[in-house]
């Protein structure tokens, strides 16, 4: 069932021997931190140069990849980071120790960093199905390329408002939300909460 080229573009994380000691990993992991906190200002700035580190580290492998791959990959990393959301709040007494949850805190982080990886793989994906497309459709023809596909664009278009000048809410149409959330508890039909709930917006 795996698809071995699924696991290219897989973090130095992975590449790492499974066998690494606790010990080692966590010395790692501090040591990386620190470096990180010192080279803060070099790091890129906005959305669209994340992506753009992105799509070069990961550019020899996107094109090997489908989107379906890609897609794939993102949600078992989804699913990694939600297990360690989990993780985060079941202790048992028994095997808890000293200094733990923050481990566990950056476990999550650590999955949370690989979603993002994902997540700018399969965007820099379809901007390279948008160039193959563009290829066929502007072959002897006066017509313009499609803009390219960018994170930023993407979540503008969700979330932004030109009339505003910024982003709103895009359910009750807000800068500031004003929308009720309503945690509705999988064994009970959302009609019953949603009732008492009428007229909170
Ligand atoms: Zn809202």
């Amino acid at each position: 069932m795996w698809d071995y080229s699924m696991s290219i573009l897989v973090s130095v994380e992975c590449t790492r021997p499974k066998a690494e000691a606790t010990v080692a990993r966590r010395k790692r992991i501090e040591a990386l931190r620190n470096y990180s906190t010192m080279i803060h200002s070099e790091k890129p700035k906005g959305i669209d140069e994340w992506q753009g580190m992105f799509g070069e580290i990961f550019e020899a492998n996107l094109a090997t990849l489908s989107l379906k791959d890609i897609a794939l990959h993102l949600m078992e990393e989804l699913g990694e980071a939600s297990n360690a959301m989990i993780r985060m709040y079941s202790y048992k007494e028994e095997t808890f120790r000293s200094g733990e949850p923050n481990w566990r805190q950056t476990n999550l982080e650590t999955q949370l960093a690989d979603v993002f990886s994902w997540l700018f793989a399969l965007v820099a994906r379809l901007d390279l199905s948008r160039h193959a497309k563009d290829k066929e459709r502007l072959y002897g023809s006066t017509s313009v390329p499609a803009p390219p596909v960018r994170l930023s664009g993407i979540i503008w278009g969700r979330y932004g408002s030109e009339e505003m000048h910024s982003f709103r809410c895009p359910f009750c149409g807000k800068i500031v939300c004003s929308c009720a959330i309503i945690m509705v508890p999988a064994t009970r039909p959302p009609g019953e909460l949603k009732g008492k709930f009428q007229g909170v917006n």
